[in-house]
């Protein structure tokens, strides 16, 4: 393979979900970069691919990431990957890139599934524009402020969230954005109990409270408010129009 950089996206449950480029890309890199070694071992062996491997996350990023282009530089080919989904997509990555860039290294994208595009296409919610938020932060108060900040946009905001936070999540979306604000809460996509719970927040709220517990991985999206009172109509350049 051409000495470059590959980002390879991998399942993000469903081991069938990762194209034919991505485990041809894997199986003929000279080494692939990931998270966890562990995790990606599964796949590796799920797909018959012996590619060496080596640890590439958020506590070695640095070294790692000189080592990395070092190697590039000398002919090598290395695909980075994560546990799941897109690498660099609120996983490591960013430093590895950016040095691969200033380095003249070329970067090669091998697109597959992301959750956040995933919840998003099959959320009901609006898609013409969204805002891709990362993890929420864990404090209330912070939470708070963030959702304050994003409250009035009309984008739909995507969000990562752990399952033992979600109803707090929500309880701070209903009183920042109020009971009726619309939101989807995805969970386990891809996976044997992948759900999707649509409705508005409050409803959504008490269905999940009614729960024993939460599980899984959430990816939590919240729709656009009530409409914002009708623009006035723009002005035509040169002036007002004149009857
Ligand atoms: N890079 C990944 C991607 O492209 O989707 C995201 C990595 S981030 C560390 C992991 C978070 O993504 C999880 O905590 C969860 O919020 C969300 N997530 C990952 N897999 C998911 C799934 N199958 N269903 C719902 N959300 C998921």
């Amino acid at each position: 393979m051409d000495p470059s950089l590959y980002l390879v996206a991998t399942p993000i449950g469903n081991l069938e979900d990762i194209t034919y480029r991505a485990v041809r890309t894997l199986g003929e890199v000279t080494l692939i970069a990931c998270e966890d070694t562990r995790q990606t071992r599964k796949l590796l062996e799920h797909y018959n691919i012996g590619t060496p491997m080596v640890s590439y996350h958020e506590h070695n990023e640095k070294e790692r990431s000189a080592d990395l282009v070092a190697r590039i530089l000398a002919g090598q080919s290395i695909a980075l990957v994560s546990d799941a989904g897109t690498p660099l997509i609120s996983d490591p990555g960013f430093r590895l890139v950016s040095r691969a860039i200033a380095a003249g290294v070329p970067v090669i994208p091998i697109p597959g599934p992301s959750a956040a595009l995933s919840a998003l296409a099959a959320s009901g919610l609006a898609v013409d524009a969204f805002r891709f938020g990362g993890f929420l932060p864990p404090k209330s108060g912070q939470r708070r402020r963030e959702l304050e900040r994003w409250s009035a946009s009309t984008d739909t905001l995507i969000y990562y969230e752990a399952p033992h936070r979600l109803c707090e999540t929500l309880a701070d979306i209903v009183a920042v954005m109020g009971p009726a604000r619309p939101v989807t809460v995805a969970r386990e996509i891809t996976k044997r109990h992948e759900e999707f719970l649509r409705g508005a927040c409050a409803e959504v709220l008490a269905d999940l409270s009614a729960r024993d517990a939460v599980k899984g991985e959430i990816t939590l999206l919240i729709g656009r408010g009530p409409a914002s009172p009708e623009k006035p109509i723009p002005i035509p350049c040169g002036g007002p129009l004149r009857p």
